[in-house]
């Protein structure tokens, strides 16, 4: 390759294909690498039977910001898919989420709105007393700020085993910031999202990335770590997407992970679960959640168009070097290793470190494509 490029791009995910779509409209040239065989980082779609699999998990844009949604509609058209979710609760019975007056009617029985109020201000209340009783000030742990915030009925039943399957430890070793606020809605809606703008782009994810990688160049199977150097001088400036304590060699130690394992299946038979996302609270099921991937894009009769359907099973996972990174642990020790990287970071002036994995941050979509856009607003010379 003879080329120079004015950036080098490692990641094809959603952080390096919109900020090559940014650079490309500024006529920048842009050399796109990834270690993976695919485009889409963790969004990428893979069809089987002729049905989008969101392989790395499932993904739902959405967004409040008028700006980032008619930008994604201006790459693809969205369709408007409502997320919303059913638990499957320790008891084998079928809940709403979120947590809403379908929920507490079916817990409680409850019918109005301040009836729901009054219950769950009495369950916080006894939260509360508890742990005045005990001399304690303030939550200590995650179980304790659930309980305060939710009361012990919807904690017990919607909340306690998920999160212990999520984090592989029991709520009461879990650190209280983990949650907190728990939305609780006082109304008959299911809509997960409280966002304005919401939906999956008709076709799949592989079609968002593949409008916004146009014109720039592509390597797949390229792993930056494999060929640093000769990578590096391709280009002006370096946009990383990936680990940012692999980066830095791992100079102050590994940044720590959880992870999921999916298992997927074909099943013949066209409406398995009746909704895109199943969640399984109970500990005794060892996966916390089965995607149905077809109704992320079929909605209504057109399911049983297609005579089959390809479910997931979401485990979540202990996190080794290899294995998928996906969640960050923002304990104590994983947050100050990163702002030691971070601080690394800021004295690179050739590389624009960005993205779930240098930031070491959980995104979700459109604020990854808000953080590109600022870096193209503050900076004309991009
Ligand atoms: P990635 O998509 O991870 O892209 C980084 C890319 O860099 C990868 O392709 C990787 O292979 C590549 N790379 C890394 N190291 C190297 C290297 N050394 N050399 C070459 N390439 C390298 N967000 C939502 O808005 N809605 C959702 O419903 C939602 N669901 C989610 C579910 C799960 C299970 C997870 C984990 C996240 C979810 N997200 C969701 C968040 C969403 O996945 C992220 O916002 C998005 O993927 C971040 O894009 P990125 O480019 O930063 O990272």
């Amino acid at each position: 390759m003879k080329e120079k490029y004015d950036y080098l791009i490692v990641g094809a995910g959603l952080f390096g294909a919109t900020f090559a779509h940014l650079a490309s409209t500024r006529h920048r040239r842009c050399l796109v690498i990834d270690k993976r065989n695919h485009i889409g980082g963790n969004i990428y779609c893979q069809q089987d039977n002729g049905i989008n699999i969101h392989r790395y998990g499932a993904h739902i844009f959405h967004t409040s910001d008028k700006r980032i949604w008619d930008f994604v509609n201006s790459m693809v058209p969205f369709n408007r898919y409502t997320n919303s979710p059913v638990a499957v609760a320790p008891n084998g019975e079928l809940y709403n989420l979120p947590f809403n007056m379908n929920t507490f009617y079916k817990i409680w029985g409850v019918k109005s709105p301040s009836e729901a109020l009054q219950k769950l201000n009495e369950q916080r209340c006894e939260a509360i007393k508890k742990m005045e009783t005990d001399g304690v000030k303030e939550p200590r742990n995650l179980e304790e700020q659930a309980l305060t915030l939710i009361g012990r009925d919807v904690y017990e039943l919607l909340i306690k085993g998920y999160t212990e399957k999520q984090w592989g430890r029991k709520c009461s070793d879990l650190p209280a910031f983990i949650i907190r606020r728990l939305p609780v809605r006082l109304t008959f809606d299911n809509n997960y999202f409280s966002d304005t703008y919401q939906g999956i782009p008709i076709g799949g994810y592989n079609k968002l990335v593949e409008k916004l990688l146009e014109g720039s160049d592509i390597q797949l199977d390229t792993d930056f770590f494999k060929d640093r150097e000769h990578l590096s001088s391709l280009a002006h400036k370096i946009v990383f997407t990936g680990k940012i304590d692999e980066f830095f060699n791992y100079r102050f130690g590994m940044l720590e992970y959880r992870s999921v394992r999916f298992e997927t299946e074909t099943i013949n038979n066209p409406n398995v679960q009746g909704c895109a996302v199943v969640n399984y609270i109970s500990s005794d099921v060892p996966y916390t959640r089965i995607i149905e991937h077809k109704h992320f894009e079929n909605f209504g009769d057109s399911v049983y168009e297609n005579p089959v359907s390809v479910i997931s099973r979401e485990y979540p996972a202990e996190w080794n070097p290899g294995i998928e990174p996906f969640y960050p642990v923002n304990d104590q020790r994983n947050n100050s290793l990163n702002t030691r990287y971070q601080e690394l970071a800021q004295k690179e002036p050739n590389v624009i470190f960005g993205g779930r994995l240098a930031e070491y941050r959980y995104y979700d979509m459109a604020p990854v494509i808000a953080k590109v856009f600022s870096l193209f607003e503050s900076d004309t010379n991009l």
